[in-house]
Parts: structure tokens; sequence; C-alpha cells
């Protein structure tokens, strides 16, 4: 997807990107792709009720990520990093493990650190620390982290719950295919066209010949 949604990038230029970048991208695609209005249900934490978030991309989009040098500093440590992409994830994540995870993520994405002024290994470094330099990516790529704002009709109980583009989007995607190839299948099967003249049809007419059809 995101190939398609920033071409002429090298496989590795698309891995590297930071998430927020890969994010902005894929939202890009998808208002492109099928408009900027998203609709989805989400489930209540309290109730379980089933209620509808509706928004538009554009209110989700987020500030580029900085391009200035990423430090932390905290508890006599200083740790200098910088943000992950998708190739740093990939390579880090331990099934089923969350801690051993953003662990090696951490490790992976530090560029040099330091303990009252020597340098340490990333491995040394403990563990409020990570959760400061995590903080810290999440305020210097804010387009990683979408966060909606939800208020349930049933309990008016208020949350936030996490927007990730890349499930959300993939899921769009195969639905859209899976459709697509069925209208091929019931247009070839009613008319014996073949599948890519099927495809070069306008949207129009292809739903025209499917009404017809399926009358
Ligand atoms: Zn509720």
């Amino acid at each position: 997807m995101l190939g398609a949604a920033a071409p002429g990038q090298s496989p590795d230029a698309l891995a590297d990107m930071s998430i927020g970048q890969r994010d902005a991208c894929l939202l890009s695609l998808r208002e492109s792709l099928f408009g900027p209005r998203v609709t989805g249900m989400v489930t209540c934490r309290a109730c379980q009720e089933q209620i509808e978030a509706d928004f538009d991309i554009r209110q989700v989009r987020a500030s580029r990520p900085t391009s200035a040098p990423l430090s932390v500093s905290e508890s006599g440590y200083q740790v200098n990093f910088r943000l992950p992409g998708t190739g740093d994830i990939a390579s880090s994540i331990r099934d089923g493990d969350v801690e051993a995870t953003r662990r090696a993520l951490f490790e992976r994405c530090v560029v040099s650190a330091y303990h009252e002024g020597r340098e340490v290994p990333p491995a040394s470094v403990p563990p409020q620390v990570v959760d400061a330099v995590e903080a810290r990516m999440g305020e210097a790529d804010p387009q990683a982290d979408i966060r909606l704002a939800l208020t349930c009709s049933e309990c008016s109980l208020e949350w936030e719950a996490t927007f990730d583009i890349v499930t959300f989007l993939w899921t769009e995607v195969d639905g859209w295919a899976r459709r697509t190839l069925f209208e091929v299948h019931l247009l070839a099967s009613a008319y014996g066209w073949r599948e890519s003249d099927i495809l070069a049809l306008s949207a129009p007419r292809r739903r025209f010949y499917l009404e017809a059809v399926t009358l």
C-alpha cells in the first residue's frame, strides 16, 4: 500500500520512513481511494454498546516529524536517538512479548547513550529512561499516534481510542477487492465477458449491468 502511496521510492526508503510519515502517506492514499470520510464501529468499554465513530481524515492530520536531533536527559542518563520506522518495528518484534519488543525497538533507535558523561551500551539504560525516550518519540512524530475522542451514546462513557490507518485501510482494500471480484464473477457468468473487459467498464456502466443481472 505504501508503495502505491509513495510511488518511485525504494522498499528500503519506505521502510525507513518514520511511522508518522508513513501514516500521513497512507491517510492520503485512503483519501484518494475512498474519500476523506471515515466511518467505523467501536465497542464501548463499559456497556459493550456498538457506537459509530465518524470523522474526516483532515481532522486527524498532525504536523510532520521534527527534523531536529532527538535526545532525552533523565536520571543521570543522556540518550540520543532517532525515530523508528516500519523496518525497525519489523526487526524488533519478539513474538508475544511486548516488553521485549519495546526494549529491542528502543535499543535499535539509540544513536548513543551516556551515564554521568561516560558512554554506555543501550542495553544498560534503565526502564524509566526508556519510558522518557518513548514519550519524546511520540511528541516528535505526532502523526504516529492518532487518537479519537469517543463518547458512548448509551452510557455516556468518554474515552480515547487509537486509530490505526494501516489495519483500517488494509481491511477496506481487501473488502473492495473481494466485492470487485464477485462483480466480475456475476458479469462474466451472465455475459461471458473477459475479466479485463469487465474491469475496463466505467463504474456507472458496471453498476447498470450488475443491476440488470441481479434484477
Ligand atoms: Zn457505553
